[in-house]
């Protein structure tokens, strides 16, 4: 066991962040903490990188208990990548060769490192680019970088993919698998996303308010729907249905009130759908494709989220977010009461 939790709590301001935690990190494994906001994902990974304490409980390192007198030696047996990760105003050689330099590494040797592991993130001839001018993916990928340089047997990645779009969520996805195949490193992977949490971890522990409710192989908890999982359903365009395969070959789900969707998935009987915000087109007008899913409905609610809006819409009773551009918004004249259409592909519809 390379980490370990037992029993562990931890309270801010009296408020129970975690209440009695229990878990075990296996050397070698990739484990995905699940859990909507606030339910204490990044309180253990806090705890686990030896940064913040639990008011009651224990922590283990590689069979060995975390006390005063070991805690600043174990800390650095462990990275610990934020979700807002801010990557130097500097090259991204710099960036990735920082931490080997406090650690007084020698220079050829930072060099070789620097080039193998941007190699491994697939920013390879990046050396001289300035790191904050490169794209949300790329940056992401400089701080993952940053962290699998130092070649610490645990990385604890915080929403990892928080703030990417699917594409660019699919390559860091597989920047983790690879180093976890390549360099054996050990990863914890903090994620509010049910669908990461079913592709990428080989365990997961599924969390709310601060506890554990399940855990084990992604398929172990994902075959029984849980309550919790069912209470995902408050992430946006979540709805649990009844799946059959079609005729024309994809499956189509019936979310209730008659509302049918189709997606490319193939899942039978109680499955989850979700469908990405942003990968819905509104238009006033029915909007010409071959995309499968067509809906007229009414916006009921327009949020203002900086350069983007989420739309929200009424579809017989079921409730869709949009989210589209500030520009999209103006242009089409949309308010709330507008009557529009919304378009998606079988294929951006994910279920399980
Ligand atoms: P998650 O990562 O799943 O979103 P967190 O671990 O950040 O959840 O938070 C768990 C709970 O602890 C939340 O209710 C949050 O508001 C609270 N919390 C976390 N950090 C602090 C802090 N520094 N001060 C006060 N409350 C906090």
């Amino acid at each position: 066991m390379i980490a370990e939790l037992r029993n562990v709590s931890k309270t801010y301001n009296e408020v129970a962040a975690l209440d009695n935690v229990n878990l075990e990190i296996r050397e070698g494994e990739i484990f995905g903490l699940l859990g909507p906001s606030g339910s204490g994902k990044t309180t253990i990974l806090r705890i686990l990188a030896l940064i913040e304490k639990p008011i009651s409980g224990e922590v283990y390192f590689n069979g060995t208990k975390v006390t005063e007198r070991n805690i600043q030696e174990l800390r650095m047996q462990t990275t610990m990548v934020f979700q807002k990760t801010a990557v130097f105003n500097t090259t991204v050689y710099n960036n990735v060769a920082y931490g080997l330099k406090l650690r007084k590494v020698a220079e050829d040797t930072i060099k070789k490192q620097v080039s193998d592991v941007l190699d491994l993130v697939g920013l390879q001839g990046f050396e001289k680019r300035y790191a904050n001018r490169l794209s949300g993916g790329e940056q992401q990928r400089v701080a993952l970088a940053r962290a699998l340089v130092l070649r610490t047997k645990l990385v604890l990645l915080d929403e990892p993919t928080a703030n990417l779009d699917p594409r660019n969520a699919a390559v860091i996805e597989n920047v983790i698998d690879k180093a976890n195949h390549e360099l054996g490193t050990t990863f914890v992977v903090a994620t509010h996303n049910i669908f990461q949490a079913k592709s990428l971890p080989q365990r997961i522990a599924l969390l709310r308010n601060g506890r554990i409710e399940q855990s084990g192989t992604a398929a172990e908890v994902f075959s029984s729907l849980s309550k919790t999982l069912a209470s995902f359903a408050a992430v946006e365009n979540t709805f649990v249905g009844e799946a059959k395969f079609s005729a024309g070959g994809t499956t189509v789900v019936e979310i209730g009130n008659g509302v049918q969707i189709e997606t490319t998935a193939h899942v039978q009987g109680k499955a989850q759908v979700f469908i990405d915000p942003r990968e819905v087109i509104v238009s006033k007008k029915p909007f010409a494709s071959s995309a499968r899913n067509v809906f007229k409905c009414r916006i009921v609610e327009i949020v203002d989220a900086g350069k983007v809006v989420k739309v929200k819409v009424d579809i017989k009773g079921k409730l869709f977010t949009v989210q589209i551009t500030r520009r999209s918004l103006d242009d089409l004249k949309l308010h709330v009461g507008s009557d529009v259409f919304l378009t998606f592909k079988a294929s951006s519809v994910q279920a399980i």
